[in-house]
């Protein structure tokens, strides 16, 4: 019977354990080799999987090696250089005009603090997260991308609904030496088994104290509605 422990902090401690056991290898999957890389792969990496960015990035990262570059870059080539990521328009011009902001105001480098981070282009408080905890080493909040936001509403870690919201819901219930992986955590959980349309609970470690389980309950509480809705 999936049934959560009696505190949020108590379930998310357990959710944590378990998942560390299960994927102890968890960290962040995309490709790169130091910050301006990072960043740009992040930037990439919206509404687009980490896999076909990984593929783009390879060629990307060989002709484009410093902020400079990205500033200078063509947008129309740009373009064509990331052509096969989504929104590949968009994205160039937030390339190349972050380059320039990296440029023009930050001699060359990627900014450290989430205020600079957040006046580049194309950069909002979740990229800037990535950044900093990667880049840095720096953690001062909880990364929600699309599968911490489901699995920690089915999970009942969160009843919140938008991402800042959860976030600020989270902080206080996950334990801080945690924050960084508890998004890899349960971004490897929500590819292999908790997926987002057909979740495999019958294999699933939490099953037993998740109140979404599939079998137990009729709702899914990431959607509010009845799994075969
Ligand atoms: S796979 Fe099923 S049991 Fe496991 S966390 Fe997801 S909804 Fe809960």
């Amino acid at each position: 019977m999936g049934t959560p422990l009696p505190s949020r902090a108590e379930q998310t401690e357990e959710v944590v354990e378990r998942l560390w056991e299960e994927y102890p290898d968890a960290t962040i999957s995309l490709n790169f080799s130091n910050r301006l890389e990072l960043l740009v792969a992040v930037m990439l990496s919206a509404q687009c999987t980490d896999e076909r960015v990984n593929k783009e990035t390879e060629d990307l990262f060989e002709k484009y090696q410093s902020a400079e570059d990205y500033a200078e870059a063509d947008v129309e080539e740009l373009s064509e250089d990331i052509g096969s990521i989504t929104y590949h328009n968009s994205k160039a011009d937030y390339l190349k005009t972050s380059g320039q902001i990296i440029v023009d105001e930050h001699d060359g480098e990627v900014p450290d603090t989430m205020e600079e981070l957040t006046e580049l282009k194309g950069v909002g408080r979740k990229t800037a997260n990535v950044i900093l905890q990667h880049g840095y080493d720096l953690v001062e909040g909880i990364v929600v991308d699309t599968h911490v936001q489901r699995l920690s509403r089915r999970l009942g870690i969160t009843e919140e609904e938008r991402p800042e919201a959860i976030e600020e819901d989270l902080l206080p219930v996950v334990p801080e030496d945690e924050w960084k992986w508890y998004t890899h955590l349960l971004i490897s959980h929500g590819r292999a088994v908790c997926t987002a349309r057909n979740p495999d609970c019958s294999e699933c470690v939490l099953a037993d104290i998740c109140p979404s389980a599939k079998g137990d309950s009729d709702v899914d509480l990431a959607s509010g509605e009845a799994w075969d809705a």
